[in-house]
């Protein structure tokens, strides 16, 4: 099929293009400019988008699963086969450089791949002259996905694999501020998939909302934040929908005094900032062993400084915008906080003025209880924090609500390890950082999230066990 994906943005509803009621407007953030427009999809859509899926889960179900596995790997060959073009529409909606934004689809890609393979087990519990029993798992119904602008495309195929691999149909929504990436998949994906097992919407901010209350969903996996993460559980209670929640986090990495400086610096820097910090399991609070503190901090300034941050269409660009508004004042609030509080703030190269350009910042081992220590900020602020004792920094790493990842870095791994293991997140790295696999569960510990995403415990979640009991004579 061929889609021209740089214009003509419509929604997939039971295979067909659909408009919206009205239109968004789409933002490029390298420049404030809008530069598209959206479909805004009505509650008369949504309810069509549903009812298709609903009736397309009767067949998918029953499709073999190694045609279901086959289809969705084909979805992933269609997603290389685009990816350079896919790059170019995603750095105008999203902002990251280019090489960066096809390392997402690339990767989107390797993950359907990889789900593709994966078949839920079936156990049997008796095979005896008087019965048997075998539990097997089945799919739950019409799933609602929601997904966030950071990683709009990976974090929509993180759902769409297992989910439709399980027998599901699903409705998928991608983040007001990225949905042309996706709108665009839903068209190449209309070859692959029957029409109604997956419809991709777009609209504002009511649209979430309707989905999430909507009776005819039979389950919610919803990554974003925290915040709207409650708010969706709730809606969810009404009819008791299961949910997988992928939530916020505040990570914290742990440096200890005989790293090699020089080996984990560039490291240590693009795991806080790559994305221009905005990542779920990016490092957010960095905290160094005081004997080590200022040569990391002079390292990850001067690393600061080389780095290209603008228009990540431009070349040498290594990190692009705050991908929209709301986020960039979000930030901005926060260098006020700290700037108001008399913290020390270090900055690196200069930003283009227009856009919703934030230079990366780096601030000097604030008190703990700043703002810019308790809250996620989602944007190039990091702060660097020194510590003398073991026990204390892990209690102080621990000391959050969030849960999600961390980072230890020494070149005693068995140390590393142990403190590793005492860390209250669901991943945790040593000497690295930002990996993640679509063969390891990854769950959010606290309020990070509930649920897991990826390796089997994610593929189980979009299925329910079924036990059946057969007497013989
Ligand atoms: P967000 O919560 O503002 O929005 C996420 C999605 O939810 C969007 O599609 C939005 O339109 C929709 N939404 C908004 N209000 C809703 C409501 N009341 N009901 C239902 N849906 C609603 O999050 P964001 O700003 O897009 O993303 C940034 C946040 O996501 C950060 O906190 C980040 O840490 C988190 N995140 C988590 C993971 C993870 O896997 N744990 C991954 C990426 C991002």
């Amino acid at each position: 099929m061929s889609v021209d994906l740089h214009s003509n943005y419509v929604m997939t509803i039971g295979g067909r293009s659909v408009a919206g009621g009205a239109t968004i407007d789409v933002v490029n953030p390298a420049t404030g400019e809008v530069f598209a427009q959206a479909p805004d999809c009505t509650k008369a859509q949504l309810d069509e988008a549903v009812a298709t899926a609903k009736a397309a889960f009767k067949s998918w179900r029953a499709v073999p699963i190694e045609q279901r596995q086959a289809a969705v790997r084909k979805a992933g060959d269609i997603l290389l086969a685009h990816a350079d073009e896919l790059a170019r529409l995603f750095t105008r909606e999203q902002g990251r450089p280019v090489d960066a934004a096809k390392q997402e689809i690339q990767g989107a890609a390797m993950w359907l791949h990889a789900v593709a393979a994966m078949s839920p087990p079936t156990h049997v519990v008796e095979d005896s002259p008087q019965q048997f029993i075998e539990t097997r798992y089945v799919p739950l119904g019409v799933i609602c996905a929601i997904a966030p602008w950071n990683f709009p495309v990976t974090l929509a195929m993180w759902k769409v694999a297992p989910a439709l691999v399980a027998g599901n149909t699903m409705v998928l929504k991608p983040s007001p501020f990225t949905p042309l990436c996706t709108l665009k998949i839903g068209e190449l994906f209309r070859d692959v998939f029957p029409p109604g097992v997956l419809n991709i919407i777009s609209g504002g901010d009511e649209l979430g909302p309707m989905m999430t209350s909507h009776p005819g969903f039979a389950k919610i996996s919803f990554t974003g934040s925290t915040a709207t993460g409650k708010r969706v559980m709730e809606s969810a209670a009404k009819d008791l929908k299961r949910v997988t929640l992928e939530l916020g986090g505040n990570d914290a990495a742990i440096v200890l005094p005989d790293v090699d400086l020089d080996d984990v610096a560039q490291k240590i820097f693009f795991g806080a900032f790559f994305n221009t910090a905005q990542i779920c399991v990016a490092t957010k609070r960095l905290y160094v062993h005081e004997s080590v503190y200022d040569g990391l901090r002079d390292r990850l300034l001067a690393i600061a400084g080389a780095v290209k941050v603008g228009d990540g269409t431009e070349q040498g660009a290594v990190l692009g915008p705050i991908q929209n508004k709301r986020q960039y004042d979000r930030v901005m609030n926060l260098l006020e906080d700290a700037k108001a509080n008399k913290l020390t703030l270090l900055q690196g190269a200069g930003v283009p003025e227009k856009g919703y350009f934030i230079p990366v910042t780096i601030v000097d081992n604030p008190p703990e209880e700043s703002r810019v220590v308790q809250e996620e900020a989602f944007g190039p602020i990091l702060p660097m924090l020194k510590f003398k004792d073991i026990d204390d920094v892990i209690d102080r790493a621990n000391a959050s609500d969030y849960g999600l990842a961390g980072a230890v870095w020494s070149k005693d791994v068995t140390k590393a390890m142990e403190i590793a293991r005492r860390m209250e997140t669901g991943t945790v790295w040593v000497n690295q950082n930002l990996q993640l696999r679509p063969d390891t569960p990854f769950a959010g510990h606290k309020q990070s999230g509930f649920g897991v995403e990826n390796g089997m415990e994610g593929l189980l979640e979009y299925m329910v066990p079924q036990a059946v009991y057969v007497a013989r004579a």
